[in-house]
């Protein structure tokens, strides 16, 4: 018993990851983002552009794309273009990363963010929708991480995947939203054991979100929550951070996420009262 935990503990020594962010470290970086045609992708697309890495953005809108790469070459990209398409299908999830290889031989880190549309209301019982959800919101995931390995293990590269408090707790009105972003939790949360036992250097960080203030999250949901959203520059920006930094967890807005999950533990029942007495039940309309 006492060799193998031996053997672990030095693994565990040797995947070494920096202490201090600085932007410096995306300069010239091979980043693939999903989701970037509005909201936090976008904006990490900015970030990205700005640090001088290349970037290779993905999301089903053409139009949007080609503004979102104007502006990062603005900015100050080393590179900048898109691919687009929908990640209901994991053929085109593969193509992305395929694209990445083509254009530069190689990928420093695959920020996993995009989303299907869903409903805030109650659960309606059509499983059609989980099942297709799920193949966005889940496979896709798993699809481009697959083919982009081999890529990430040359460069001991990251994987950033974008997930939610509703992906550690359950939320009312968010069932087949919240199935998806457990089923991420599972997957890369074992995924990154795999990577450690086997000395695989390539960093998993989960970024569990609570409400951030873009278009389509305030549109979905400000009618019935009682939090105010937390600015989605500064969530892209820390996203891109804990990925450079290799760390295991970002929580993000830190102070709610955290005490949220740590209630969790501590005391459930207490948490699901909580999250429940945040909503607003009246304004949300069977
Ligand atoms: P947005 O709705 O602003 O962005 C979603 C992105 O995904 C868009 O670029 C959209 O572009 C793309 N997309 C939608 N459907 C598909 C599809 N079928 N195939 C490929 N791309 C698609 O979302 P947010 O920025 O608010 O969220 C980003 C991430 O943050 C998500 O993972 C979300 O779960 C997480 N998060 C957000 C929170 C929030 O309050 N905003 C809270 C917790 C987590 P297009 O329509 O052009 O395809």
């Amino acid at each position: 018993v006492i060799i193998p935990l031996m053997g672990l503990g030095l693994a565990m020594y040797f995947y070494s990851a920096p202490e201090n962010f600085n932007e410096e470290m995306l300069r010239g970086k091979r980043v693939i983002v999903t989701g970037a045609s509005s909201g936090i992708g976008e904006q990490m697309a900015y970030h990205l552009a700005r640090m001088g890495a290349h970037v290779l953005l993905t999301a089903r809108t053409e139009a949007k794309l080609q503004k979102v790469v104007e502006r990062c070459l603005e900015l100050g990209a080393a590179s900048a273009r898109f691919v687009s398409g929908s990640m209901e299908d994991t053929a085109f999830a593969e193509e992305v990363v395929k694209e990445a290889e083509n254009t530069w031989g190689g990928l420093d880190m695959l920020i996993l963010n995009h989303i299907g549309n869903s409903y805030f209301n109650y659960f309606d019982g059509d499983v059609d929708h989980i099942r297709k959800l799920l193949e966005t919101n889940f496979l896709s995931y798993v699809a481009m991480t697959v083919t982009a390995l081999p890529m990430l293990k040359e460069s001991e590269g990251n994987i950033v995947v974008v997930s939610s408090v509703a992906g550690k707790a359950g939320g009312p009105f968010v069932a087949p939203y919240s199935a998806t972003k457990f089923a991420l939790d599972g997957f890369f949360s074992s995924l990154r054991h795999e990577f450690i036992i086997d000395n695989v250097n390539v960093s998993i960080t989960l970024c569990i979100l609570g409400y951030i203030d873009t278009d389509s999250a305030m549109r979905a949901v400000s009618h019935a929550i009682k939090v105010a959203p937390s600015p989605k520059e500064e969530c892209a920006l820390e996203i891109i951070r804990s990925g450079a930094l290799r760390q295991r967890e970002l929580h993000y807005p830190p102070g709610i996420v955290s005490g949220m999950l740590l209630l969790r533990g501590l005391a459930p029942g207490f948490l699901d009262t909580l999250i429940r007495s945040n909503v607003v039940v009246e304004n949300v309309q069977r």
